[in-house]
């Protein structure tokens, strides 16, 4: 929460936008400016934004939370179980009802057919309260159904910060409670932290607010959004925040909520769920990831996968994976795609093949506990990130691998 001098109102029905360049605080105006000045009439451009920027309508110190209180989270079903991004959440959550005090308790609403049994691991892992909702028509994820049942919880509990993970479905969910509620989501969070808004006129200082961080410009950028509609909505980007460590045998309150469900939320029919095998799960539990790039696609991602195989066959938990040119070629389900637009993982380690080292694609593993990087490029910029490697061809690097795998190298 030190950023609060340098906030800069955009003409945003939603946040003022804070961004920054590595550990230097730059404000939006800063960063237009300087786009500016590649071309054109610098001076004209400057007054134009500056001007913008001095008319834009400043956020007045109000307290418009109406009483609201808490932080309630999302339980995300996955193949019967708590998803593990769901439960990754609770890390944040924590933090931010630290910050906030005042008795600020985490919720998590767990909504399905027969789920009630996995409130244990919720509150073995943070929550103070698990909401459940059960009913046999909700035993798969539907957007139409689930909203209407967040809404109602929403307006019923009054939290200050609904939180969601970005999967897939959290992603579609969290705009559409966004949408009912009448507040906004910021999406894709890394970082998330109760921060207080400073007015720039007024120069007041607002209440704690929840600051959404999250990269921008093709992850060069980290931008800070303040949300000032209540509940506060943000998505956290999979993987990024480590799973909270259990505490077993914490317990917490259950709750059960019945909601007003009409037919109208229920015009989809879900007639047959065909899971893929390269699953969400594996990649997020998987402690090593063997992930191939361009330089491997065709024959090579064969070795990619047969390393990863034969890590399998030793009783590791492996997995393999690909940067997008993969996926975009045609070699691999989207599933499998690591980085910006791909998934986010922090394996124990992570292999990187043939992959050049896009920032795009380092933003998906960065945060892997050891990287090795295997490519025929010494000034490969993969190698900037890695802990280890190896420089050479993958043809001849990766059989020899995989026997000492096979031999009982682990
Ligand atoms: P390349 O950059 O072509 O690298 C191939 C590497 O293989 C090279 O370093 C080469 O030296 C090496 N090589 C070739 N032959 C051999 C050999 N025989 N032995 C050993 N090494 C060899 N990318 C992602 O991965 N994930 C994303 O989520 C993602 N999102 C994006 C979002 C946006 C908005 C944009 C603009 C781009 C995104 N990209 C993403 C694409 C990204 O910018 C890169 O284009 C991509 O990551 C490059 O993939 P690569 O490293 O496999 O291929």
């Amino acid at each position: 929460p030190t950023i609060v001098a340098n906030v800069v109102n955009i003409v945003s029905e939603r946040a003022p936008i804070t961004m920054s360049s590595g550990h230097d605080e730059v404000t939006l105006v800063d960063n237009l400016i300087a786009n500016f000045k590649k071309g054109g009439n610098v001076l004209e451009k400057k007054e134009k934004v500056e001007k913008k920027v001095s008319e834009a309508p400043d956020f007045p110190y109000y307290d418009n939370r109406n009483g609201a209180k808490g932080i309630i989270t999302w339980a995300e079903i996955a193949n019967g179980k708590i998803a593990r991004p769901s439960i990754e959440l609770l890390t944040p959550a924590r933090k931010l009802a630290d910050q906030l005090g005042n008795d600020t308790k985490i919720m998590t609403l767990l909504i399905g057919k027969n789920v009630k049994d996995q409130a244990q691991t919720l509150f073995e892992h943070g929550s103070d309260e698990v909401i459940v909702v059960e009913d046999d028509r909700l035993e798969e994820y539907l957007v139409l159904p689930f909203s209407s049942i967040f809404a109602q919880v929403i307006k019923e509990r009054n939290p200050e910060i609904a939180l969601f993970a970005a999967t897939t479905s959290g992603r579609e969910l969290a705009p559409r409670i966004g949408v009912k509620t009448g507040s906004g989501v910021t999406a894709d969070c890394t970082g998330l932290e109760i921060g207080e808004y400073v007015n720039r006129k007024e120069k007041v200082i607002n209440k704690p607010i929840l600051f959404s961080r999250r990269p921008t410009y093709g992850e060069s950028k980290l931008a800070t959004i303040l949300g000032f509609v209540y509940p506060q909505i943000s998505t956290a980007r999979a993987g990024t925040f480590e799973v909270p460590a259990r505490m077993e045998g914490r317990t917490g309150v259950l709750s059960t909520y019945k909601p007003i469900l009409t037919d109208k939320e229920f015009t989809v029919e879900i007639l047959q769920t065909v899971r893929g095998g390269g699953g969400l799960q594996n990649l997020f539990d998987a402690d090593i990831i063997v992930s191939g790039g361009r330089g491997t696609t065709g024959d090579g991602l064969e070795l990619v996968k047969k390393l990863a195989d034969a890590l399998v066959q030793k009783g590791i938990k492996a997995e393999w994976a690909c940067s997008r040119v993969v996926v975009d070629e045609g070699y691999s389900e989207y599933a499998r795609q690591v980085g910006q637009t791909g998934k986010t993982v922090r394996p124990k380690v992570y292999v990187a093949i043939g992959i050049s080292g896009a920032i795009q694609h380092i933003a998906g593993m960065k945060e892997s506990e050891k990287i090795i990087a295997i490519d025929h490029n010494p000034k490969a910029s993969i190698f900037h990130f890695a802990d280890f490697g190896i420089v050479g061809e993958y043809q001849d690097i990766l059989p020899e691998l995989i026997d000492r795998v096979n031999g009982g190298f682990t």
